[in-house]
């Protein structure tokens, strides 16, 4: 069928087209929350900056879910990507150099990796990380934590945001998953070791994997505490379970090796992804060797299959982006130090209006919690008051400043804001601030 796309004629462009998208697309979306409710469509990205159809410019602090991390339409990695498609596009047999350049860096950079596959998304390499500790163990088991978000894949496609009574219950985020596939994985509380050894102890033998995203952002930012993660390290390798870290947000963005390096704990397998590449598709799983033997072909028993994988677009990408912040680790101390002041900013402006807020966040990215604290876990979560999350976003988009309007959702600062960006940033703030309390 031929679609009709024309817009009426008195439409604004972005409102058009999200219509046209609603004909076309289910729920004129290619991934469920960028469905805000708003008809966005954007034209243009450069640098902190993305323009909608309608020419709206905005401050974006959204950054594609994270992907952005040099900022938008990188002119180093966009040349890299150009430059890799002089060479070839995708052959698919053997291996091409830059697949083993990017697998040379990631094992060079990031303390956990001793040999590296690459895939096209963070949910793919998750995917491949649990299948690979189920066959490596022998066991069926995996426990991740509440309000962690590990991409699409059945076995973690639980317990992200879930009512506080239903907290240890079964939420999937999704129908169609068969609930054996779900039933396999346990559900325990960050920060809380001991509700971790107590699945342990539930299941001896039973569990193959604890996986964390070693920060969870996909509740804004929980902060783990050093002897959380030491404990998880010490209790996988006494229990004969792999440790999995999720980097695909704090990979590359928090340290080039990773938040595996900042805390100083190296888990056995990790994954990788969006800030990787700096907005091209790639992911990534590395980890010992042992265990990643398991994909060679000759001899090892997990497949490992993708047409894409190790696609050059994506690998240019990375190499690029990897090179780039190995060359500028002002990179890390600019986007800290952004991040330190918008931090510093937030507490100043809602401790002056008397809101209550728990803002917090590593390196670049952050969020504020509307409640006391402290925050350790999820749990503590269940606090926030999720409608004035939502409208301190909305507000700031209105004003310009992108943050994405959904509850617990985090910002992202890339190497492309300036000084003046966080002004106006917290500028921005104070106004809308100023309107909640009003
Ligand atoms: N892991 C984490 C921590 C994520 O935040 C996400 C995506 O948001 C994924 C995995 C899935 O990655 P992708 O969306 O590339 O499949």
């Amino acid at each position: 069928a031929t679609p009709d796309t024309s817009p009426p004629a008195t439409a604004p462009r972005g409102a058009a087209l999200a219509e046209a998208a609603r004909r076309v697309i289910p729920g004129g979306v290619n991934s469920a929350t960028r469905d805000v409710g708003e008809p966005f469509a954007f034209t243009s990205a450069e640098g902190a900056y993305v323009v909608d159809a309608d020419g709206r410019r905005y401050l974006d602090y959204h950054a594609a879910f994270g992907a952005i991390l040099l900022g938008h339409n990188s002119p180093v990695v966009n040349d890299a990507v150009r430059a890799a498609l002089r060479g070839h596009d995708l052959v698919g047999l053997g291996v091409s150099e830059l697949e083993v350049r990017l697998a040379e860096r990631v094992v060079e950079l990031i303390p956990s990796a001793e040999s590296m596959i690459a895939t096209m998304s963070g949910s793919e390499a998750v995917a491949q990380a649990v299948r690979l500790s189920r066959a490596a163990t022998g066991r069926a088991k995996i426990v991740k934590f509440q309000g962690g978000f590990h991409g699409w894949s059945d076995a973690v496609a639980r317990n992200v945001i879930s009512p506080a009574e239903r907290a240890y219950g079964s939420d999937p985020l999704s129908h169609g998953i068969l609930p054996a596939a779900l039933d396999e994985t346990l559900i325990a509380e960050f920060n809380d070791l001991d509700s971790v050894r107590a699945l342990f102890d539930a299941h001896p033998g039973d569990v193959a994997a604890v996986i964390l995203e070693p920060i969870p952002h996909n509740v804004g930012a929980l902060v783990p505490t050093r002897e959380f993660v030491e404990g998880l390290r010490a209790l996988t390798l006494e229990r004969g379970a792999v440790l999995i870290f999720d980097e695909v947000i704090t990979g590359f963005r928090h340290s080039l090796g990773g938040y595996q390096q900042v805390v100083g704990v190296t888990p056995d397998l990790t994954t990788f992804g969006k800030g990787m590449a700096n907005g091209y598709p790639v992911g990534g799983l590395a980890g010992r060797r042992d265990l990643m033997d398991h994909f060679d072909g000759r001899g090892g028993d997990v497949l490992l299959a993708g047409t894409f994988n190790g696609h050059p677009v994506g690998c240019a990408a990375a190499i690029a982006t990897i090179d780039h912040l190995r060359a500028n680790p002002d990179f890390y101390s600019r986007t800290f130090a952004h991040g330190d002041r918008i931090r510093a900013g937030l507490t100043e402006i809602t401790a002056e209006l008397g809101i209550v807020t728990q803002v917090t966040g590593f390196g670049g990215v952050f969020s504020m919690y509307f409640c006391a604290g402290p925050i350790h876990g999820y749990r503590d979560l269940l606090r926030n008051d999720n409608a004035a999350y939502v409208a301190f976003h909305r507000g700031m988009t209105e004003r310009g400043v992108l943050m994405l309007p959904m509850s617990l959702k985090r910002n992202h600062v890339s190497g492309a804001h300036t000084d003046d960006d966080i002004d106006r940033t917290l500028e921005t703030a104070d106004v809308v601030l100023r309107e909640l309390v009003a």
